[in-house]
């Protein structure tokens, strides 16, 4: 069975702050990406032991989350940008497992909660419903085909995540007391955890259907700021929607990616 690790930073055991540790000139930046290559490893430990043969994994931190050097021998690495949406994902995939999610933006206790730019977005809403990288990952999943059977991250990004996917198994690394703080997990707990659900989440393939989604789509994007949204609207599919908002539309979600 071949599957698709979708890896991100913030839903991390023992990661909590922007500035101390996932931007990339955080001072902990180093021991954060170790953390997370950490927990990544324990994950492929387990969809190997329920079965999975072929196991790509895509960095989704934008900065880089993982350190290449202590990867699972296994893992083959989707790396580099530019990379387009969705990043070599395709129907002979069986199942994606999304590692180390956050919650969107403005999510109340979300563990560095924020919709792909947590300098620069507000709010984005895709058909007018809020969506952030958890909703949009298993919305594109599914529209290649693919279920998504796995989710780990604070408690708000499993919550968010089961509103798509009910039955999503999850490893819950932390409960947010706040943007940047919570009730962590020890690194070795998660590792453990990270081994043994991924294992029980290869039994979803063939159970979990790809999350379905309709067509035609608008994808809005509020920013936090206007002056950010000069360069935006100059670009000719872009439409203005208010001095802070704007929006794109699409007919597939992998052409609302690429153009949001
Ligand atoms: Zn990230």
């Amino acid at each position: 069975m071949k599957v698709f690790i979708l890896g991100d930073l913030e839903g991390t055991a023992g990661v909590v702050d922007f500035k101390s540790q996932t931007y990339s000139d955080a001072k902990y930046y180093e021991q954060a990406k170790r953390l997370a290559t950490l927990e990544i490893n324990a994950l492929i430990d387990g969809v190997i032991a329920g079965g999975a043969t072929e196991i790509w994994f895509l960095d989704g931190h934008g900065p880089g989350g993982i350190n290449y050097e202590l990867m699972h021998a296994e893992a083959k690495m989707v790396i580099g940008r530019p990379i387009s949406v969705p990043w070599g994902l395709d129907p002979t995939f069986d199942a994606m497992l999304l590692y180390g999610h956050h919650s969107m933006s403005n999510t109340n206790c979300g563990v560095l909660c924020h919709s792909w730019s947590s300098r620069t977005i507000d709010n984005c809403w895709l058909n007018g419903k809020l969506i952030g990288e958890i909703g949009l990952n298993i919305s594109l999943a599914g529209e290649v085909g693919v279920p998504t059977i796995f989710i780990s991250g604070d408690d708000t990004a499993i919550a968010e995540a089961k509103e798509y996917v009910p039955d999503i198994a999850s490893v819950e690394t932390k409960v947010g007391l706040s943007q940047t703080s919570a009730l962590s997990i020890s690194p070795l707990k998660s590792q453990q955890l990270h081994r043994e659900v991924g294992e029980i989440a290869m039994r979803l393939i063939g159970q979990t259907e790809p999350y379905h989604t309709q067509p035609p789509y608008t994808f809005k994007t509020q920013l936090l700021e206007a002056t950010a949204l000069k360069s935006k609207v100059q670009q000719s599919h872009v439409e203005l929607v208010d001095d802070r908002t704007y929006q794109v539309r699409g007919q597939t979600l992998v052409e609302i990616a690429s153009k949001r």
